[in-house]
Parts: structure tokens; C-alpha cells; sequence
């Protein structure tokens, strides 16, 4: 009787339906961000990414600050954070308070939706990779998995972010490779091809053939993909599966981690860029632990972020798609009202 979801079972399918009612009407709108918008449904559809609102809230790992909260979740629901237009009804773009470590600036400008925050390449997300690394291996081990991290596996030159391994012999050890990618970037225009291209990337790191198809290793390296929006990959879905048949306790608390950490890193590279505050809430939710390995994080990543220049590299982040589609929007709806003035095409009510 416990396991009833009551307020589910009064509300029926109300809920569902508002949100296919949601979901049809930006399909059919005019709005200039519709591309981006219905990409965003989709993600934020994903199971995983749903959980982000039914969390318990008993442990401080899946608390959030009101600020972090409220810059999470106007992100997840795709609003303005910050005012869009200027004055003359052009789109208002803000610049990007984003600095590396070494106190380097972005050049580039960020748009109201905090879309670029999560494209920005001043910075890396070494951080919020090794931080989602450290929740996966330290609560795969309370699922009943050995769990070890940045271990070397024989054939591969890089290192699998975490292993897991069966204690009772039953599956096969597992590897998994972390990758944080946006979900809006300039080149990727779909959630599926934002997966795929990081599963490509991955594959090629972690080979199971050699180029004359001779297999290499019988272990295979699973991509835990997670956007910025919250969606995950099926890879993640499938080795969240997996937990939930040892632990299903432990595993719904791995996921209400994983997805309350996921929005601080979210909240915290908006707050960053959009308004040039530090992160200060990062360090004080963080338990002593996790403390020590962001500081350790901190000092790696200064060895690591060479810049890197190359003109694909520097065209990265400059939001020229929603630029381009609000331009567009803005030339179709001039030419709208002229066919309009004319009164030839346009009917304005149908009699
Ligand atoms: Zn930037």
C-alpha cells in the first residue's frame, strides 16, 4: 500500500496531458527557439531526468541552495533567466563572466537562456566530471560492487573513469567512461546525435578490435553520458538497471545524488556566467571528502588546460544558431505584416 503514488492516482492522467498539450503547442508555434525547445522536451522526458523532482531530501547531498534551485530549474524549464530584448526589440545578448584558473576571460557573449554556459570553452568541466566519477564509485561500492576509479585496463591507453566489479562472479566487470556534454551546442542539433557523437568518441578510446577486427579485449568500456538538460544515455539507463536489480534502495539514492549534484553544476556555470559570481555554495555542501578531491581537481586541471587553438575551436560557443534563428524570426514576421498591409494573402479571420 506504501508504494501507491496517491497524489498520481487523484491527479490521473491530468499531468500527461498537460505536458503532450505542452509539447504540441511549441511543435506549432512561431517561436524563434522552438528548435531548441523541443529538443529540451525531449531531454528533459528522460526517466532520469524526471527525478530531479521527486528527490528525498534527508541527506545533504540532495539539498540544493534556493539560488541554486531557482537558476537550476529556470534552466530545466527553458525560461529567460535574464531580460531578452533590448530596448529596440533586438535579441539581448550578455557578455560572459566565465574565467579559467588562470584568470583568462571569455570574449564571447552569453544569451539569456544560459545556453552558452554549458558551451563556454574558457573552462573545462574536469570538476563536475571527477565529482559525478566520485558519486558513481563511491555509491557503486554501497550497491555491493568493488568499485575502484581511474584504473588501467590492458589494451586501452586511457584510464575508465570508474570499474566496478561483481564480487559474486555473476556479471561481467564493469567499466564506465563519464562524459558531461551539452545538450545545446552549435554543431549538434538533436539529443540523439549529442549522445552518438560522444559514444563515438568514446569508442575510439576504448577499443574492443583492432583495425583487423581481431578482438582486443573481452571487457567493454560503458559511456555514462549525462547533458546539461539531465537526460542520460542509454548506456547509463541500462547500468542504472543493473544497480536496481542488487540494491534498489541504494540505487534510488545514487540517482537522487547524481541528479541534485547535476542541477549544482548546472546552477553553479549559469551563475558563473551569466553574472559573474564565484561559487561559493560548491564548497559548502560539499562534504569533507569531496572537498579534498575538488581541491586535488583543482590542482590537476592546472597542468591540464593547455589552450587549445585551432578556428573550430574559437567559432565554439558563440551562439550563432540562436542568433541566426532569432534574426529569422524577426525577417518573417516583417514579411508577414507586409502581405498583411496588402491585404491580398492574408485573412485575418475566416468567415
Ligand atoms: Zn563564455
Amino acid at each position: 500500500m506504501s508504494s501507491l503514488k496517491w497524489q498520481r492516482f487523484f491527479s490521473g492522467e491530468i499531468l500527461k496531458k498537460h505536458s503532450e498539450k505542452h509539447a504540441r503547442a511549441v511543435s506549432k508555434s512561431k517561436l524563434w527557439f522552438k528548435g531548441f525547445d523541443e529538443e529540451r522536451i525531449k531531454d528533459r522526458k528522460d526517466p532520469f531526468a524526471t527525478k530531479v523532482f521527486q528527490t528525498s531530501l534527508w541527506e545533504h547531498r540532495t539539498r540544493v541552495t534556493l539560488e541554486d534551485f531557482r537558476l537550476s530549474r529556470s534552466y530545466f524549464f527553458g525560461v529567460f533567466v535574464r531580460n531578452p530584448k533590448n530596448e529596440d526589440g533586438s535579441l539581448r545578448m550578455y557578455p560572459c563572466y566565465l574565467t579559467n584558473d588562470r584568470g583568462k576571460a571569455c570574449s564571447k557573449q552569453c544569451d539569456p537562456f544560459g545556453h552558452h554556459a554549458h558551451v563556454c570553452d574558457v573552462t573545462n568541466k574536469t570538476l563536475d566530471h571527477n565529482h559525478c566519477r566520485d558519486i558513481v564509485k563511491s555509491m557503486g561500492g554501497a550497491i555491493g560492487f568493488i568499485a575502484d576509479k581511474e584504473v588501467v585496463v590492458c589494451p586501452w591507453e586511457k584510464k575508465p573513469d570508474v570499474e566496478l566489479v561483481d564480487p559474486t562472479g555473476e556479471l561481467l566487470t564493469i567499466y564506465l567512461d563519464v562524459t558531461l556534454p551539452a545538450l545545446h551546442q552549435e554543431a549538434i542539433k538533436s539529443r540523439i546525435d549529442v549522445f552518438n557523437r560522444a559514444r563515438a568518441v568514446k569508442n575510439k578510446s576504448y577499443p574492443r578490435k583492432d583495425e583487423h577486427g581481431r578482438l582486443l579485449t573481452e571487457s567493454s568500456c560503458l559511456p555514462f553520458i549525462l547533458t546539461s538538460m539531465g537526460g542520460l544515455c542509454e548506456e547509463g539507463h541500462q547500468f542504472l538497471r543493473v544497480c536496481r536489480k542488487r540494491n534498489p534502495e541504494k540505487t534510488k539514492h545514487l540517482i537522487d545524488v547524481l541528479v541534485t549534484q547535476h542541477s549544482r553544476w548546472v546552477a553553479s556555470r549559469m551563475r558563473r556566467a551569466l553574472f559573474g559570481q564565484a561559487t561559493s555554495s560548491a564548497v559548502e555542501s560539499c562534504d569533507h571528502e569531496q572537498q579534498q578531491v575538488s581541491a586535488q581537481c583543482a590542482r590537476t586541471t592546472d597542468f591540464r588546460t593547455q589552450p587549445v587553438k585551432s578556428s573550430s575551436r574559437n567559432t565554439a560557443g558563440s551562439m550563432k544558431r540562436l542568433k541566426a534563428a532569432f534574426f529569422n524570426s524577426i525577417e518573417n514576421s516583417k514579411v508577414d505584416s507586409q502581405i498583411g498591409q496588402d491585404g491580398e494573402i492574408f485573412h485575418p479571420s475566416p468567415s
